[in-house]
């Protein structure tokens, strides 16, 4: 099959471009050199093999696989893979440079790195998954290491395929390294509290950010679109923090209470109910699902999809804060309309960066030996989840700017100062 470069992005509501548009405004309040914008912008590494798969009827399948260093300057580069049908070069590069913001933002010693390998995991047989894993594996053995670019799950993938890369890559080392990447289950090296990391931590931002504007938590309401990994954990964390969580949704449709849903009746419905709401007792369907996002309460958590608050809907927004789970829910066009109605932004690269730095700790733990207890990793999340607001914060203060610009400006401030420091050719 011939390789068909991927057209480039043109779609001006695209989440990557938005991210390059806050890219841009941030580096240039920093006042950023160009010098240091143009090492910033542009990615350290990239590296495209192909991998040759014996399917399971005996034919050669070869398949792209692609991995991405944006920037080693803090540290070792960080960041997941994806199995997709529709993974390309610019997609990985832009998610790797998200990275390095990410991990910068909550300060923890690792740049930003983004892989991928274009397949449709869902048309394939275990097997064929588990070749496909350890032959990208085989294929990065020089890109991949605990010191130099440590992956973990992202969409398609998750602790069985990183299982597989850990023992591809230790059997080619000839011991056992489990520090090589993260998101590996429990018996492997996995952190105890990196399941629900992503959710405290948007937890976390939710009830700083309510300080800051003098929210009760036990007087507010909160909704929260998507109901996977991230946005159960958040409205179950958020509920036992005494927000009433008046709305709930996922791809089944949107489901409304003014009186409150249980979280736990929820989650426990949809565990049994094939991982969907559908048909949940609890709250009113609404008629159409994106009416979620303009309801009348405090708080609105996007944790579903990307690209969900844009020009289109952001007039009708009434929440007074709005705590990003998911990756670009808002395009860079409504920020300004967010910004304009007075509503707080907690950006994607501050509030959910709580399962990086989970992430983070498990790799901590596997280069100690040492197992740490649930309520270890919960406390020193929580604490560097409200580091990071704060910096953010005082950010956005001192250069008067949204909370989604103050966050940028943190993260390129210092990959900029510390490339300083260690300097160039
Ligand atoms: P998930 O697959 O567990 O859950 C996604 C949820 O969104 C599901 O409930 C799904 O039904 C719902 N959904 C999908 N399309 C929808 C739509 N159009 N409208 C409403 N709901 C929809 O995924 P997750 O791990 O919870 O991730 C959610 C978001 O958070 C993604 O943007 C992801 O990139 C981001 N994120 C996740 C993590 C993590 O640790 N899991 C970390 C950082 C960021």
């Amino acid at each position: 099959m011939a390789y068909i470069e991927p057209a480039p992005i043109k779609d001006s509501e695209n989440p990557l471009e938005s991210m390059m548009e806050r890219f841009n405004l941030a580096a240039e309040k920093l006042g950023l050199s160009d010098e240091v914008y143009n090492v910033l912008k542009n990615p350290a590494k990239q590296v495209i093999v192909s991998l040759p798969i014996t399917m399971d009827n005996g034919k050669i399948q070869v398949f792209e696989g692609i991995r991405v260093i944006h920037s080693n300057i803090l540290g070792p580069a960080k960041g997941g893979i994806r199995f997709a049908p529709d993974v390309h070069l610019d997609e990985v590069k832009a998610l790797a440079a998200w990275m390095t913001w990410k991990c910068a933002v909550v300060d923890i010693p690792y740049g930003g790195g983004k892989g991928g390998v274009k397949c449709n995991p869902r048309e394939m047989s275990k097997g064929e998954i588990e070749r496909l894993m350890r032959a990208y594996t085989l294929a990065m053995i020089d890109v991949f290491g605990p010191d130099k670019d440590i992956p973990a799950p992202d969409m398609g993938t998750g602790p069985r395929e990183m299982a597989w890369l850990m023992d591809e890559y230790s059997k080619a080392h000839g011991m056992t390294v489990n520090a090589v990447v993260t998101g590996k289950p429990l018996v492997l090296g996995g952190s105890l509290g990196r399941t629900e990391a992503t959710g405290r931590g948007v937890m976390v931002s939710a009830l700083a950010a309510m300080q800051k504007l003098k929210i009760n938590p036990f007087q507010a309401t909160c909704a929260v679109q998507g109901f996977g990994n991230v946005g159960s954990w958040a409205s179950l964390l958020l509920e036992e923090r005494g927000l009433k969580i008046v709305a709930i949704s996922d791809i089944s449709g949107a489901y409304h209470n003014t009186n409150g849903i249980n979280i736990q009746e929820a989650i426990d419905y949809r565990d049994g109910n094939n991982g969907t709401l559908e048909g949940f007792k609890g709250a009113e369907k609404l008629a159409d699902a994106m009416e979620i996002l303009e309801l009348d309460v405090d708080v609105l958590v996007p944790a579903a999809v990307e690209d969900v608050i844009t020009i289109h809907n952001v007039d009708r927004i009434k929440a007074k804060l709005i705590v990003e789970g998911a990756n670009g829910p808002t395009s860079a066009k409504a920020d300004a309309i967010i910004n304009e109605k007075g509503i707080m932004a907690v950006p994607d690269i501050l509030a959910n960066a709580g399962g990086v730095t989970v992430s983070y700790f498990e790799w901590v733990q596997n280069r100690l030996g040492y197992k740490w207890t649930a309520e270890r990793v919960n406390r020193r999340s929580d604490r560097i989840m409200k580091d990071a607001f704060d910096h953010v914060y005082e950010a956005s203060i001192k250069y008067d700017v949204p909370m989604r610009i103050a966050a940028y400006i943190v993260a390129i401030d210092k990959v900029a100062k510390t490339y300083t420091y260690r300097g160039g050719f």
